[in-house]
C-alpha cells in the first residue's frame, strides 16, 4: 500500500496537492478538515461539537479526529492506499495512526512536508477567505491557527523525521511546479 501524510501549515496547498496525487495512485482521502466541515454543514451532533473550536483556529481534540480517521481506514478495506491530508496534527494522533495502520499489517510510506513562508501563508488564507466563506479564514483566526501548528502541530514532522519517512517539498511556485516536486520525490524516496 502507498500510505502516504501530506503536512505543512494551514494554507500549504495539502488539500491541493492531495487532489492530484489521489488521481494518479487511486488512494483515499482522509482529511479530516474536509470531515469536519461536512459535519458542520449537515448540522449533526458532532458538527455543533466543533464548530466554536474552529471558528477560534483551535485543534479540535485528539479522541475526536482518531476516530473519526479509524472509521474512513475502517470503511476502506480494499483501498490501494491512504493520503492523510491535515491530521496528524499532534504526536498523539501520529501515534494513535501507527497503531491503526499496524493493526491492517501496514504502514505510513512517507510523510511530504510543505514548506511555505509565513508571510505568503496569510495572504493566501485571506484570498481564499473572501470565496471559502469558511469560518476560519480571516485574519484573527488565521493567526491562531499558525500558532496552533507551531505549538502542536510542528513536533509531527520530527516524529516521522526519526522514522526516517519526512521528505521536504518546496511549497512555492505553480500548482504543476509542486506536483513534479512531489513526483519526483517518491519516484527517489519509495
Ligand atoms: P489547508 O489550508 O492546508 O488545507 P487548514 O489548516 O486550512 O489546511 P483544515 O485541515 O481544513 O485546514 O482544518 C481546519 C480546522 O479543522 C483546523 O483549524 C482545526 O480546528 C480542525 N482540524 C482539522 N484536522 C484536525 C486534526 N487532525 N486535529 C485537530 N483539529 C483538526
Ligand atoms: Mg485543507
Amino acid at each position: 500500500m502507498l500510505n502516504i501524510v501530506i503536512f505543512g501549515p494551514p494554507g500549504a496547498g495539502k488539500g491541493t496537492q492531495s487532489g492530484l496525487l489521489i488521481k494518479n495512485h487511486q488512494l483515499v482521502h482522509c482529511s479530516t478538515g474536509d470531515m469536519l466541515r461536512a459535519a458542520m454543514a449537515s448540522g449533526s451532533e458532532l458538527g455543533l461539537q466543533v464548530k466554536d473550536i474552529i471558528a477560534a483556529g483551535k485543534l479540535v481534540s485528539d479522541e475526536i479526529v482518531i476516530a473519526l480517521i479509524a472509521e474512513r481506514i475502517e470503511n476502506h478495506p480494499h483501498a490501494n492506499g491512504f493520503i492523510f491530508d491535515g491530521f496528524p496534527r499532534t504526536v498523539a494522533q501520529a501515534e494513535a495512526l501507527d497503531g491503526l495502520l499496524n493493526s491492517k499489517n501496514t504502514s505510513i510510506s512517507c510523510m511530504l512536508s510543505l514548506s511555505v513562508p509565513e508571510t505568503e501563508l496569510i495572504s493566501r488564507l485571506l484570498e481564499r477567505g473572501k470565496q471559502s466563506g469558511r469560518s476560519d479564514d480571516n485574519e484573527e483566526t488565521i493567526s491562531a491557527r499558525i500558532s496552533e501548528y507551531k505549538n502542536k502541530t510542528l513536533p509531527v514532522a520530527d516524529f516521522y523525521q526519526a522514522q526516517g519517512k519526512l521528505v521536504e517539498i518546496e511549497g512555492i511556485g505553480s500548482i504543476e511546479e509542486i506536483a513534479d516536486r512531489i513526483s519526483g520525490a517518491l519516484k527517489d524516496h519509495l
